[in-house]
Order: C-alpha cells, then sequence, then structure tokens
C-alpha cells in the first residue's frame, strides 16, 4: 500500500470511535470532524451537523461542470466503529493500521473506516482531475453501529434529495465475487396478551369446561406461522415484490442453502426449506415467535391458566409494508380466538426497502464493477432490516448497496481486516461508478 495512502487511513483509523461507549463520545464526532475536513480539502463543502440528539458529516462537491443539470448521488458511510473487545485476542492495536501481508487489520478497517476512505479517495480522484460527472453529497453517521435512526431521519426530511445513493458498507459474496444488494426486509415486532377469565382457576374443577389463556394462545399464533409448505398464510404474503430473473440466476450460484443451515447448526423448517433458502429468507415474509409467558413454568402444578401473552415478528418481504402486514396479521390473532377470550394486540415496526434490479443505477453499477474488477457482480438481497434502505426507497432513491469486505474480514471481531489489494480496487470501482452515474438523467 502506498505511503501516502496508509498514512491517511491510519489517522483516521486511530480515532477510537465507539459509539456504544458514552466514553469515546467525543471521539465519534472527531471522526465525523475527520471526515469533514478531507471533503473541504478535496474542494468541497462540509460541516459536523448536529441532528435529533446525534450528528451528521454532511458535505457536497460539485460536479466538475459547476453542477448545473450533472445528477446528484448521495453518498452514506459510518465513521463509527464497534468495541475492539476482547482485546487480548487481538494481534496488534486495534487502533493502529497494521499491514501483515496481504491484509491490512485494524477495528473498523472493513467496516466502515477503510471503505469510507476509498470512497472519499474516488471522489478526489475524479475532482483533482476536473472529471467528476456528478454532485456528491455525502451524509455519514456515527451511529450505524448502535442501530441510530439519525440518517433514516435525515433522509426522510431531506427535501432536495438525490439521483442516486452509494452505500460502501458491505462485502463481496467471496474473493473476486462482488455483489450489490438490491433489497432488505423489514419488520413488525407485535405483542399478544390473551386473557380468558377473572382469575386462575383449579383444573379439576373446571378443566374441560373453561378457556385456557395458554391453549388460546397457541392457536392465535398457529394462525400466523408457515404451512406445512413453510409458507405464510396467504393474507401475511401481500405485496411481495419478486425477484426479477437475473436476480433469481445470481442466487443459483450461491452456495446451496443446506450448506448454510447445516453450517448455522440448524435444521431446515420444511422440505422444501433448503432448496428455497434465498427465496425464504431475501423474498419471503417469515414469522417468529421470540418468547412466550405464561402459567407456571418449571412447577408441577394443576393450574388453569387465564392469562398469557407473547411476542413474535414478522420479516417483511421487500414489497411489503408494515401497516398492511401488521393489520392482517392482527385480523388472523382475532379471528382464531374463541368467544369469550379477549386479545390486547400492539405492533410497531420499520418497512423493507427494495431497489428494483433494472433501475438504471443499478444497471450503471453493474457496468461500472465489470469494467473495473472484469465480473459482474451478482445480484443479492440482505434478510434483516436496515432503516436507511427504506428510507431512501420510499424517497424513490436508487441505492447502489455493495462493499468489499469479506466474509474472512472478521468484521465485529477481533482481528478485523481488509484486503490490501481491494483498497486500489474499490477507488478505482468506485470512481468507474460516479463516472457511470454521470450517465443518469
Ligand atoms: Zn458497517
Amino acid at each position: 500500500m502506498d505511503e501516502a495512502w496508509r498514512a491517511e487511513l491510519a489517522e483516521l483509523i486511530a480515532i477510537p470511535s465507539v459509539s456504544a461507549d458514552p466514553a469515546h463520545r467525543e471521539d465519534v464526532k472527531r471522526a465525523g470532524e475527520w471526515v469533514c475536513e478531507f471533503i473541504r480539502r478535496i474542494g468541497g463543502t462540509a460541516e459536523l451537523t448536529p441532528f435529533g440528539e446525534k450528528e451528521l458529516a454532511l458535505g457536497e462537491i460539485p460536479a466538475s461542470n459547476g453542477g448545473g443539470n450533472a445528477p446528484t448521488v448521495l453518498v452514506y458511510n459510518h465513521f463509527d466503529v464497534q468495541p475492539p473487545a476482547p482485546l487480548e485476542l487481538w494481534e496488534s492495536d486495534p487502533f493502529e493500521l497494521d499491514i501483515r501481508g496481504e491484509w491490512a487489520y485494524a477495528r473498523g478497517v472493513a467496516d466502515d473506516k477503510g471503505q469510507l476512505w476509498l470512497v472519499l479517495k474516488a471522489a478526489q480522484r475524479l475532482a483533482e482531475a476536473g472529471a467528476l460527472p456528478v454532485n456528491l453529497r455525502f451524509a455519514c453517521d456515527g451511529e450505524e453501529e448502535i442501530g441510530g435512526h439519525t440518517i433514516a431521519d435525515w433522509v426522510g426530511q431531506d427535501e432536495r434529495g438525490a439521483d442516486a445513493a452509494v452505500i460502501f458498507d458491505g462485502g463481496m459474496l467471496r474473493r473476486g465475487v462482488p455483489t450489490i444488494e438490491l433489497a432488505t426486509r423489514g419488520l413488525v415486532g407485535l405483542d399478544v396478551k390473551v386473557r380468558t377469565g377473572e382469575r386462575d382457576l383449579h383444573s379439576g374443577m373446571y378443566g374441560g369446561a373453561a378457556l385456557n389463556a395458554i391453549h388460546v394462545l397457541m392457536g392465535c399464533l398457529q394462525a400466523v406461522l408457515a404451512g406445512p409448505n413453510g409458507l405464510l398464510p396467504e393474507p401475511l404474503r401481500q405485496g411481495i415484490a419478486a425477484p426479477t430473473a437475473e436476480e433469481l440466476e445470481a442466487w443459483s450460484t450461491l452456495p446451496p442453502g443446506a450448506e448454510s443451515l447445516s453450517d448455522a447448526g440448524a435444521q431446515p423448517l420444511d422440505p422444501k426449506a433448503a432448496e428455497e433458502f434465498y427465496l425464504r429468507t431475501w423474498a419471503e415474509p417469515s414469522a417468529d415467535v421470540n418468547g412466550i409467558v405464561g402459567g407456571k413454568p418449571g412447577i408441577r402444578n394443576t393450574t388453569l391458566s387465564i392469562a398469557a401473552s407473547a411476542e413474535f415478528s414478522i420479516r417483511l418481504a421487500p414489497g411489503q409494508d408494515v401497516e398492511t402486514i401488521g393489520a392482517a396479521a392482527e385480523r388472523l390473532l382475532r379471528e382464531a380466538a374463541p368467544a369469550g377470550a379477549e386479545l390486547e394486540i400492539k405492533f410497531v415496526g420499520a418497512n423493507p426497502g427494495l431497489v428494483r434490479g433494472d433501475a438504471p443505477a443499478v444497471q450503471l453499477a453493474l457496468e461500472a464493477f465489470e469494467q473495473t474488477l472484469g465480473v459482474r457482480p451478482l445480484l443479492t438481497r440482505v434478510g434483516g432490516s436496515i432503516p436507511l434502505m427504506p428510507a431512501l426507497t420510499e424517497k424513490g432513491i436508487d441505492t447502489v448497496l455493495s462493499g468489499f469486505a469479506l466474509p474472512e474480514s472478521n468484521v465485529h471481531s477481533p482481528n478485523e481486516r481488509f484486503l490490501v489489494e481491494y483498497f486500489a480496487a474499490g477507488i478505482d470501482t468506485v470512481a468507474a461508478l460516479f463516472t457511470a452515474l454521470g450517465r443518469l438523467s
């Protein structure tokens, strides 16, 4: 790695911006300031800006032609990092960039400071060459690692918008196999409380004649869980956006679902679950009961319980929305309850995010990656929920979500590392991507 590059990245790495630790609050801000200074140094404007209870590094670099009709690209990265603990497992200081062999080691070198830096370097290269064809807007946060929503709130309120967004905070499937992630699942979290009487009863005196709240709850939950075919009841499958042919083609080249399940020590839900692994976890909703409270577990007793409750959650498929599916789940639960049972149901949630595979920004990104790396990225999705994705897609901003971390990058673990050759490759790729996005109209 070029010595000037190494020194520059080492400076950002050395700021222990651990968002989970209040003792590092000022360091998190310092990392945000570092980003702003970088943007100003390469000819942009930037300010660490308070927003809600936190702050964002907001900045811009105008297109080289002055900006007028050029498309606008919103860039997101995060400048906070996970805590480095347990320190004794690190082979070098987590906040000192250490190059050993083909890897660069440090906390945040893959997630996400190394990638933030390479995106900034690509912007610098194009700006200094007078070849930046897009207006870049930067919006970076320092609370990604603690699940903050400041950035999603900001995107929701921002009136200027953008023609596309670029997020480099992910990874390749494996070395040499880049991905562009088109979607994240949403989440509805439900609380269900069942009450079937005034006080617990003697099962010898009332068993067989009185409603038992635990049984009612079991029946209600059964009505929202997957059937024998592994799929949720139809009312909970409304709105699913089917994957495109290119996505399905890409998923068929991924490691077999049976392997993913057995690597996790998991048993398949039903006979087709392994074969349909990616469809199930990326393009279908799923429901999981996360906890049940009722009766007197652990003690032999003969009580007929009149109160029981459960927390369960539904991962929403891309295309679905919290209100529709939350309401449908509530209806199924109520319909499954017998007369005389009282149900109290509450739900909250976060929408899924979805970018269409044929969106111009995605197609330009596929070309830019292919041109630079010689390989077309696979179109994949994320089974989890990232609040920024729906915030962007609800604004109609097509997002290119990708990255250069690898499965063996030890993200969130000791000895986090990034392949040194991917710094240069990453800068080339992001520069090609910004250049290609200049063709957006
Ligand atoms: Zn990250």
